[in-house]
């Protein structure tokens, strides 16, 4: 018998081990970041029911990568709550022999009910989108008339239901919701949640992106610490996003996202499905490889593995550390496509 091949590493070493998939491109905010209401309003054509994968494709994909070396898989979008039967996915991800860490990234709007049916069906934490905690920047920021209080009612929900820690994401943009970080950080901090506060990033191109946007961590370490001092952490693996700190008094951690101003490309070990079944290399990418087409065309679970395989041994993304501004203006996908 052959021996199984070894896991593939890219052109600079990276393996795969982070799977995300998008489950849908809709979603029922429209942050200002992400969906601006001008670029994604009525009129938008979201993706027609059948060009999006089904459940047992998601599944047959995710096998796939998990035998080349994924070890981490999480479901997103657009909003992965309003697809409907979401659980049943997770059931079927949940029985994959190899997924160390099955999580979620939600917006928290439909949590509460959510989080139980999830939780049972085997998904093992959840991070929620959050960007204040008053409910006027809140609405501010997603544009869709939506209280606080009921995302706090799904982080409540998720903790009762066993999917915490919670990670709380936070994109933090200037003049927007900057005014914001240390309240989040204060409502937050002894809970046992992780808030991470997240630079905002020029991924897609419908959000008007400008550098002037964007607080650095720095800064908004500088406005947490003054308040509450804080001392770093050590990372728990490669590939980890957030930079981590603690609390000097104990009371818990956070987390910052600088991909802008400290890009972490090299160790960037995502491959991102978008919900239409294209596989992106890079956040930042123009375009994808077409996998649905080789699922419904026939191919076996090895061509499938080998033409993964292929596409990540050739992989040489490093947007954020060649960002510039002849990078800038190209036309990315939109993070509500290929996912979070
Ligand atoms: N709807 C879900 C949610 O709200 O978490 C999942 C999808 S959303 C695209 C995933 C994450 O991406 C969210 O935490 C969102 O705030 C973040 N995000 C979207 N656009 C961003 C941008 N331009 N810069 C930084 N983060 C962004």
């Amino acid at each position: 018998m052959q021996p199984a091949p070894l896991p593939p590493l890219d052109t600079l070493g990276r393996p795969v081990r982070d799977l995300r998939i998008s489950v849908t491109d809709r979603c029922n905010f429209r942050c200002v970041y992400c969906m601006p209401r001008e670029a994604f309003g009525p009129d938008h054509a979201f993706l027609p029911r059948d060009e999006i994968l089904t459940f047992e494709e998601i599944e047959r994909l995710t096998r796939a990568f998990v035998s080349l070396g994924a070890r981490k898989v999480r479901l997103t979008g657009g909003e992965p709550l309003i697809r409907r039967d979401l659980e049943h996915l997770v059931a079927r991800l949940s029985a994959i022999e190899g997924i160390e860490d099955l999580s979620l990234t939600t917006n928290g709007s439909l949590l509460a009910d959510k989080a139980k049916p999830l939780a049972e069906a085997g998904l093992h934490r959840v991070t929620v989108s959050l960007d204040a905690i008053d409910d006027p920047t809140f609405t501010r920021m997603n544009d869709a008339r939506f209280p606080v209080a009921r995302v706090l009612d799904g982080i409540l929900a998720a903790e009762t239901a066993g999917l915490g820690p919670v990670k709380i994401n936070m994109v933090v943009k200037r003049g927007w919701n900057d005014g914001a970080v240390l309240p989040m950080a204060t409502y937050f901090r002894g809970t046992g949640h992780i808030v991470r506060f997240i630079e905002y990033m020029d991924v897609g191109h419908t959000n008007g992106w400008r550098l002037d946007d964007v607080v650095p961590a720095s800064q908004i370490l500088e406005t947490i610490s003054a308040a509450f001092p804080l001392e770093p952490m050590a990372p728990t693996e490669r590939g980890e996003v957030a930079r981590r700190y603690r609390y000097a008094d104990g009371r818990g951690e956070i987390g910052i996202i600088a991909s802008v101003t400290q890009p972490f490309c090299a160790d960037c070990v995502r491959a991102r499905v978008s919900a239409d079944g294209k596989l992106f290399t890079c956040l930042f990418a123009v375009a994808g490889h077409d996998l649905r087409g080789l699922v419904r065309g026939g191919a076996s679970d090895e061509e499938i593995a080998g033409t993964l395989r292929r596409i990540w041994v050739a992989r040489d993304d490093r947007y954020s550390e060649e960002r510039s501004s002849q990078t800038v203006p190209l036309t990315k996908v939109e993070m509500s496509y290929i996912g979070g």
